[in-house]
């Protein structure tokens, strides 16, 4: 039987049957696993680009750094690297945010600016609080007379538990259940037209209430003991301020509301949106494959952050990862029969630019890439892949993590995970992955002020390098090359508001 059919019928049988006449090539793990386990430099690295290199706002020259610095550090483990340059659009600098209640008491109020929104002007902003419904355009049109000099709060407030109070009530679970079905009906149609139709509203929203006189608006950072959450993008640049404030503040401010007591805020915010396009750079590095070096196992991570913290677990501890089990694959000493290239993506917070760009400028190469394996969930150790869509690879992985099954890195589930770089080479029909991770409270530092080192996990990032290795060296030595998804044309992301809605006010 020629190789590629001997390939695809292994691939149709059971994982036991898989195991046992198996075409993966294990001879390599046991040095990958003691490399990355035994001689880790992960947090030494990981230490690096979160305290001294600081967060890596995309467009800022923190990230520049980072690219740099990155690209230095593969070369010093034997890679080949460089930066591969894409047009991003403007940049954002965070300034000051002074945001306090001045009616019906006088208090500060935990804020910071969403990215990609204007400051006040130099001016310290009064007005009265205003809860809204701004999550449809009809919604809007209802509360646009009530917004002219206001600070806007656009929904309610998130139904945050008290983490050190009773645990819940089945009566409890069901309401909070019904308010989070209610706050996900705006965008619970998925259709591609409904989808790029509110992300063009999105776009639209602050113009229309600039035009009607609002001052801002004020978004809950809807988690508890005051953590942020926050994102933005220069293909959804507001001309108004954006702000997300602490929960406790803004479920009080929204209890004045409703309780009659006339709540007023001054803000004072300054922002410097950038007034030309600019480029950014992915990190792509590369070990040669020793027989198919036009065939491509990508390992993937994106080295941008948020800048409330210092993008320690979102997605430092992806990107060092990445560039430890390129360490590992390097040290070794194995020679892997196709290239593995490391890709260390920018842009991802503000709309995966970096990796759809990359995607697009090598789509005529899209079917001589084996597989894209992102690390993307926070410091949690691996626990094993999701299939994204492709259960008829389950036999396989099954095989592929046999050899980190001691690891704890050996599940495979049908599902499809959404939100990171990964989802920008589907649409070429490139089998992409992100893989599956123990929390270790990423929903805590996630887009917040606590992204920070101290959360890093040591022994789970030595265990994902490992992990990411073994697996990469494993898919460059199969025989052949996975069967490739389905193809379609990628999704267009509008950038720009609509006519009609920018006036000069
Ligand atoms: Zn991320």
């Amino acid at each position: 039987m020629p190789r590629r059919l001997l390939a695809l019928a292994l691939l149709s049988l059971s994982p036991a049957a898989l195991r046992a006449q198996t075409v993966v090539d294990t001879t390599g793990a046991g040095a990958l696993i003691a490399q990355a386990m035994d001689h880790s430099e992960v947090m030494a690295n990981l230490r690096q680009l979160s305290d001294i290199i600081g967060p890596r706002l995309s467009g800022s020259p923190a990230m520049r750094r980072a690219n740099d610095w990155t690209a230095e550090r593969f070369r010093a483990y034997g890679l080949s690297a460089a930066l591969e340059a894409y047009p991003f659009g403007v940049t954002w600098e965070r300034g000051t945010v002074l945001l306090r209640l001045v009616a019906p008491f006088t208090r500060q109020i935990t804020a910071h600016s969403w990215a990609w929104t204007a400051g006040t002007g130099g001016k310290a902003l009064t007005g009265p609080v205003v809860l809204a419904d701004l999550s449809t355009p009809d919604s809007v049109a209802a509360y646009k007379g009530k917004v002219r000099g206001a600070w806007v709060l656009p929904r309610p407030s998130y139904p945050v538990w008290n983490p050190d109070g009773p645990a819940m009530t089945a009566a409890d679970s069901t309401v909070r259940a019904e308010v989070l079905r209610v706050r996900g009906l705006p965008t619970s149609d998925t259709a591609a037209a409904a989808v790029r139709a509110r992300r063009q509203f999105a776009i639209d929203l602050p113009y229309i209430l600039k035009a009607a006189g609002a001052l801002g608006t004020l978004i809950d950072g809807s988690k508890e003991h005051a953590l942020m959450t926050m994102s933005g993008s220069p293909s959804r640049v507001s001309p108004l301020p954006n702000l997300v404030i602490a929960h406790e503040d803004y479920a009080m401010l929204e209890r004045q509301v409703i309780a009659g007591a006339s709540p007023r805020v001054e803000g004072r915010v300054e922002n410097t949106i950038g007034r030309v396009p600019v480029q950014q750079w992915n990190t792509v590095a590369e070990i040669r494959g020793s027989e198919r070096p036009g065939e491509v196992v990508i390992l993937g991570a994106h080295l941008d952050s948020w800048d409330l913290g210092t993008g320690t677990t979102d997605n430092g501890t992806g990107s060092m990862v990445v560039l430890e089990a390129a360490r590992a694959l390097a040290q070794s000493g194995l020679k892997p029969r196709r290239t593995i290239r490391c890709i260390l993506f920018s842009g991802e917070e503000q709309g995966l630019m970096g990796s759809r760009a990359y995607a697009a400028a090598h789509a005529a190469d899209a079917d001589s890439i084996q597989a894209v394996l992102v690390l993307d969930n926070g410091t949690g150790a691996v626990t094993g892949q999701a299939l994204q869509g492709r259960p008829e690879l389950a036999g396989l992985w099954h095989a592929l993590l046999g050899p980190v099954a001691t690891l704890g890195a050996d599940s495979v589930r049908d599902a499809s995970k959404s939100g990171t770089d990964h989802l920008s080479f589907l649409p070429y029909g490139v089998p992409g992955f992100n893989f599956d991770q123990l929390p270790r409270g990423y929903s805590h530092t996630h887009h917040s002020q606590s992204d920070t080192y101290d959360k890093a996990v040591s022994g789970d990032l030595k265990q994902a390098a490992a992990v990411m290795a073994v697996t990469a060296y494993e898919l460059a030595n199969l025989p052949d090359l996975l069967p490739r998804g389905p193809k379609r044309e990628p999704e267009e992301v509008p950038s720009k508001p609509s006519a009609g809605v920018v006036t000069t006010n």
